[in-house]
């Protein structure tokens, strides 16, 4: 028998052959278009972390799937008269400040079809509090710190049951705030009453809590008192970004 005559019974292989190159073709583009392109930049473990964290929400198309999502706003100071938080010379107090920020955030959230508690400081309904996600919105300062005094701050809940769900909802408040008001991130003015923040004890651990103080009302009051609507917009885009596990980039920092 002549040697090459093997070569055609190759035949049946090639076509497996082919088969199995489309199989691998089909595998390589579902792996793309699974993963980011940011797998292979920044902080790669905490990446690949976050993408495999199950996320609370994945199906948020519906009008009843987003009603059945609650979110909780927490006004900074409202209703504690004794602590109206930092007081500016012409009288502005922080609690009014968040408490418009809150509002409109509160409001805008609505809009799309959560369902949303606008929550006082110490709100007895913090107590077991149970939603997807809980923020609190907080100002700093209106004494005049010097030039570097302006920007804003986000902090995760310690307890949060979820830590990498924490971290989420931190990297999207952070990414998506600073996109969407042009501030700075000011890691720097952080304090134990960020840390801390006694509605975090308060909550459901299963709730994935943060506290965000938007600006520092000495440097960055024309924008917090001028266009709270943008500073809600910030917030409510970090949040939309959680609930919706968008695409960001943990490392960001404006
Ligand atoms: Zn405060």
């Amino acid at each position: 028998m002549n040697p090459d005559s093997d070569s055609f019974s190759t035949t049946p292989s090639v076509g497996r052959l082919i088969q199995h190159l489309v199989s691998v073709a089909v595998l390589l583009a579902t792996i793309f278009i699974t993963f980011s392109p940011r797998l292979f930049l920044g902080d790669f473990g905490a990446t690949i972390l976050a993408l495999l964290t199950p996320q609370p929400v994945s199906d948020v198309s519906g009008a009843a799937t987003r009603q059945a999502i609650r979110i909780g706003i927490v006004s900074g100071h409202w209703s504690n008269s004794e602590d109206q938080g930092a007081v500016c010379e012409d009288g502005t107090t922080e609690a009014a400040v968040n408490y418009k920020i809150a509002s409109l955030a509160a409001q805008m959230l609505e809009a799309q079809g959560y369902t949303v508690d606008l929550l006082q400081e110490f709100d007895s309904r913090l107590q077991g509090y149970r939603a997807a996600a809980l923020v609190s919105i907080h100002n700093d300062s209106c004494v005049d710190q010097g030039p570097d005094a302006s920007g804003y701050k986000v902090v995760a809940a310690l307890g949060t049951h979820d830590r990498n769900l924490a971290n989420r909802l931190v990297a999207c408040l952070t990414d998506r705030y600073g996109r969407t008001t042009g501030l700075k991130f000011h890691p720097g003015s952080i304090t134990r009453d960020m840390t801390e923040y006694h509605a975090f004890d308060e909550i459901d651990p299963a709730t994935t809590a943060a506290i965000i103080e938007t600006g520092f009302l000495y440097r960055d009051y024309q924008l917090l008192t001028t266009q709270p609507g943008l500073v809600a917009q910030g917030v409510v885009n970090g949040i939309l970004c959680f609930l919706r596990n968008e695409n960001v980039d943990l490392n960001f920092r404006p």
